[in-house]
């Protein structure tokens, strides 16, 4: 039996069975074929609306319309053009939310990637119905989770909705996805290695406790998810069914942890910058994957700084002196990001995590006295980004800011602002309240330069 086959059986099936809001999924070769006997089962509605656009449809969307008319529905189809790409936007979801509301008999089928997913996710939740999804790449880990990262007048946000009631994954689709949508899949993957150090940084500091359900779902098996990166972008089914099955269990981390913290850190934080900006490479919007494996090589290569610092030296007096107050720190933020509208929503998040004179002096003295259980935890989980770099090639994924187009000046400002957005605490959080960003930064800036990849390659 293939080792994905016993992780579908011994992590996935429990998952399932512990999911408050998935009831069915089927990763299997050929499991489109079975689309409609498995929503027969999740619902009673005579028929169906299949949304999709032009690629995911292509993919699988003939097989799905005619299992789901094989099983006695009625089927619909609203397929949105994929040139441009449908924008993760809440407006985008209007056509498939407007056709949901007219008419309540229609059960909502997605047919897609990531994009699309949300798009149904968020069109199902605001009219009330439940949902199944078929996966046509194994390009990110948001089939099964229960929020919508769309933007919202401009600001990228994890809208709480509910994961699908049913999932088919079907790795004859899934291997034959674009190698590079496969890449994006692997370099989403990838990003849980910084977001684990992250965690692991908040529960030691008493911020965000590690929860011992969505943890070791994750981070027990991610190392084994990520090897064999080239077997990935050959479309191998067995590479391509262990990648899909780690994204899926991430998906449900999340369902379980009640946020995103499972799967997001500093890496996501670097990537939803690109992501608000709509930022462009060669004449198309970077992907999410592409732009979590920037964050993610960024987010190692800070955690490869930090691990070698000796923090039980730190001077707590010196370091509080120094440190900005609100007005100062929300000063920052209104420079870092120029959108009015981002940076006010930013300066809420900043709020929420910035602290008082004692409680920064209470927080410096508990990492000095734990900073050796945390250095030791982080160097026993990290990849060094030296490692994650090699992997990520293989994988035929960016790692550095000037493949997907993102000048030097353009990542350090985007290194100082990110943590601005979010008011989950992560390395960058660490470095903020030891007064050490800057030199971190000016360390690891000519790491991820163009002439530091002319030099590896
Ligand atoms: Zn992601």
């Amino acid at each position: 039996m293939a080792n994905w086959q016993s992780q579908l059986d011994q992590l996935i099936r429990p998952a399932v069975r512990q999911s408050e809001a998935t009831d069915e999924l089927l990763i299997a070769p050929g499991a489109t074929r079975q689309t409609g006997a498995v929503a027969r089962r999740v619902t009673d509605k005579p028929r169906a609306l299949i949304m999709a656009d032009d690629a995911g449809f292509g993919a699988a969307g003939d097989a799905v319309v005619a299992s789901l008319a094989d099983a006695g529905f009625q089927t619909e189809t609203l397929v949105l053009p994929s040139d441009p790409l449908p924008k993760a936007a809440v407006t985008t979801a209007e056509p498939f939310r407007a056709r949901l509301a007219e008419d309540n008999e229609l059960f909502p089928v997605s047919v897609g990637s990531g994009v699309i997913n949300d798009l149904v996710k968020y069109a199902a939740f605001q009219t009330n119905q439940r949902y199944l999804t078929v996966a046509t790449a194994a390009s990110m880990d948001g089939y099964t989770s229960a929020g919508a990262p769309l933007a919202k007048e401009g600001f990228k946000v994890t809208i709480p909705t509910r994961a699908p009631i049913a999932m088919i994954a079907d790795l004859d689709v899934l291997a034959t996805a674009p190698a590079e949508m496969t890449g994006w899949g692997y370099a989403d993957l990838s990003g849980k290695m910084p977001a684990g150090g992250d965690w692991i940084i908040a529960d030691a500091l008493n911020i965000e406790a590690i929860d011992d359900n969505a943890w070791p779902l994750v981070q027990n098996h991610l190392r084994g998810w990520l090897a064999g990166p080239a077997g990935i972008l050959k479309g191998d089914i067995d590479a391509v069914a262990r990648l899909f099955i780690g994204l899926t269990a991430v998906g449900f981390a999340m369902e379980f942890h009640g946020s995103s913290r499972p799967a997001s850190g500093a890496d996501h934080q670097i990537a939803h910058m690109w992501e608000m900006e709509d930022h462009s490479h060669n004449g198309r919007k970077v992907s999410h994957g592409a732009a979590v494996a920037v964050g993610c090589v960024a987010a190692l290569s800070v955690y490869d700084w930090l691990i070698k610092q000796d923090l039980t030296q730190l001077d707590v007096d010196a370091t509080l002196a120094t440190a900005p107050d609100i007005d100062a720190r929300l000063r920052t933020v209104r420079k870092d990001i120029p959108d009015p509208y981002v940076a006010a929503k930013s300066e809420q998040e900043v709020r929420a995590k910035h602290l008082g004179r004692v409680d920064h002096r209470a927080r410096l003295e508990l990492l000095v006295s734990v900073w050796p259980d945390i250095r030791s935890r982080l160097c026993s989980h990290l990849l060094r980004a030296e490692d994650m770099i090699g992997m990520l090639r293989e994988a035929n994924a960016p790692a550095f800011a000037h493949q997907i187009g993102v000048s030097p000046d353009h990542l350090l400002r985007t290194l100082r602002a990110a943590p601005h957005i979010r008011r989950r605490y992560t390395v960058f959080d660490l470095l903020h309240e030891t007064g050490l960003t800057e030199q971190a930064l000016k360390h690891v800036m000519p790491l991820l330069g163009p002439k530091r990849t002319e030099a590896t390659e």
